[in-house]
């Protein structure tokens, strides 16, 4: 949803731009001035089965919509808008293309976010030129910001503190780098002030806490754990907050692009050139490109398959270290 929101503000350029969303996906657009309104589509509760589905089309159709623009690609969502009677466009690669209206060349070689801007783009346009950024964008309201303002005075961080961000978790094992605290505690040497800031969800609290831990061991001061404490427009707001983030392949890396905070990106079973890299104007993608074991999946599985893990293992915090310090300084 981050990545759509570049062809979001092309579209509401030309009109009313409203968004089927999930639950999750729908308060990522909250207070976005290009979204007209969001149409929850909580599938996998009050609006399950057939049922649910004509109610949710009910709804699209009801604002009088001219284009369905289909980001996320499953035959669900392809029959969302066959039902609601709103022509579809998506890509060639989608379970739902056979349902779509119109259907767009995926290409593997673009960022995502620009293959979904060029959704948008007439057919037969040979000519298609992206904007110079296709740098995402989110709007943390006033709720959000109070809850980054009340963690950062419980944890006593003062006003011109620096702050630099950790995101180490990831759905996906593979994706996770193993040494975010050995980086932390070498952090606490390299960086002459400021405070190691996690972020994350609560499933991560136990990452935070071995971070806190090393920190501590190199007499450092407490580190501001806000894994499960913040909505993820919270998470946006405290990234712009933030000098630096270091980050996986996970969704962090798209907040910190939105709020263009500086961004380190370690990429293991991954690579950035699927179409999934950072986008904030200063960043640096780090990785073992030397494996030609890279990429092995399309998100990273729960473990190697070849064992050795050696595309997260071999990258060293020293060398993480020195690109934090250069991008958590003034920009060039
Ligand atoms: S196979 Fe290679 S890219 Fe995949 S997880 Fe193992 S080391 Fe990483």
């Amino acid at each position: 949803m981050i990545l759509t929101t570049p062809l979001i503000e092309r579209l509401a350029r030309e009109g009313e731009v409203h968004v089927v969303a999930t639950p999750a996906n729908a308060a990522v657009l909250a207070n976005h001035p290009s979204v007209a309104s969001v149409i929850v589509y909580d599938k996998r509760n009050t609006d399950a089965g057939l049922t649910g589905l004509r109610r949710v089309a009910a709804r699209l159709r009801a604002t009088g919509a001219s284009t369905a623009y289909m980001a996320q690609g499953s035959w669900r969502t392809a029959a969302l808008a066959r039902l609601a009677g709103v022509p579809s466009v998506g890509f060639d690669t989608s379970a739902g293309r056979w349902l779509y209206s119109r259907r767009v060349v995926y290409r593997k070689d673009w960022h995502h976010a620009q293959r979904l801007w060029a959704l948008a783009s007439n057919p037969g346009d040979r000519s298609l030129r992206a904007p110079e950024s296709m740098r995402p964008s989110l709007y943390p309201g006033e709720s959000d910001q109070a809850q980054v303002v009340a963690l950062l005075h419980a944890a006593g961080v003062g006003p011109s503190e620096r702050l630099i961000a950790l995101a180490p978790g990831s759905v996906w094992a593979t994706k996770r780098w193993p040494s975010y605290d050995a980086l932390a505690s070498e952090l606490v040497a390299g960086l002459r002030a400021g405070r190691v800031a996690v972020l994350g969800a609560a499933s991560d609290a136990s990452l935070a806490t071995a971070i806190g831990t090393a920190v501590q061991q190199r007499g450092g001061p407490p580190i501001l754990d806000a894994t499960g404490k913040l909505s993820l427009l919270g998470s946006a707001a405290l990234l712009s907050r933030c000098a630096v983030l270091v980050t996986n392949d996970s969704a962090p890396l798209h907040l910190a692009s939105a709020m263009n905070t500086p961004t380190v990106a370690l990429f293991g079973p991954t690579v950035p050139a699927m179409g999934f890299g950072p986008l904030s104007d200063r960043h640096v993608v780090m990785g073992r490109d030397e494996l030609t074991c890279r990429p092995c999946s399309a998100h990273g599985g729960q473990a190697c398959p070849l064992g050795h893990w050696k595309c997260m293992r071999d990258v060293e915090p020293s060398v993480v270290l020195a690109q934090v310090v250069r991008m958590s300084g003034p920009s060039q």
